[in-house]
């Protein structure tokens, strides 16, 4: 399994495991992975653009030494065990459930700016949002991914700012690392 985090994801990995073995899934290890931040429209969240490529860079290589653990027979467990479920519920969930709860129902949409492509629609994982006469209506079921807002090409959405300060995709942030090229 692996999970992406900001910072700390307690066990990311975990939590996907246990949901994915319900189904059967035989889970054999886990990796946490440090990326670039989401939050587009808050100044103070954002890190500099060369942060960012660091981090994607940082994560390659982490994937690269998995792979190589793994082909010696040492397969990474971050994120699966007691230890780091406890870290997951005490160290974060417990405290920003309560949070993102707080936001379920804060992503507005500009109607001044959106211009009823309908990309967010599609990309929303909660189907949060809808087209309706050429704008986009949000209801109350944002988890904060971001997904929306930094893809919308208008910048037309926003959820804890006022307004974008810098939308992030992937693509702005890898670049060939020439270590391992
Ligand atoms: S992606 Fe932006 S412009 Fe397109 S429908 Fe959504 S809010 Fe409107
Ligand atoms: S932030 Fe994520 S969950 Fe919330 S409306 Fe946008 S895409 Fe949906």
């Amino acid at each position: 399994m692996i999970a992406t985090m900001g910072l700390f994801s307690g066990d990311g990995a975990g939590i996907l495991a246990r949901r994915l073995k319900k189904y059967g899934a035989q889970i054999t290890g886990g990796l946490h992975l440090k990326m670039p931040d989401s939050i587009a429209d808050e100044k103070a969240l954002k890190r500099p653009l060369e942060k960012n490529r660091e981090l994607v860079l940082a994560a390659e290589r982490k994937i690269h030494k998995a792979v190589q653990d793994i082909q010696r027979g040492r397969t990474p467990r971050e994120g699966i065990g007691l230890l780091y479920h406890l870290a997951g519920l005490f160290g974060q969930r417990l405290y920003f459930y309560g949070k993102t709860q707080h936001y379920s129902d804060q992503v507005k949409i500009n109607p001044e700016k959106c211009v009823g492509c309908g990309k967010c629609v599609g990309l929303c994982p909660m189907k949060n949002l809808e087209l309706v006469q050429s704008t986009v209506k949000a209801g109350d079921r944002c988890t904060m991914c971001y997904r929306c807002i930094n893809t919308c090409p208008k910048q037309a959405i926003t959820l804890l700012g006022k307004k974008i300060v810098e939308q992030g995709t992937i693509e702005k942030y890898v670049k060939i690392d020439k270590n391992h090229s």
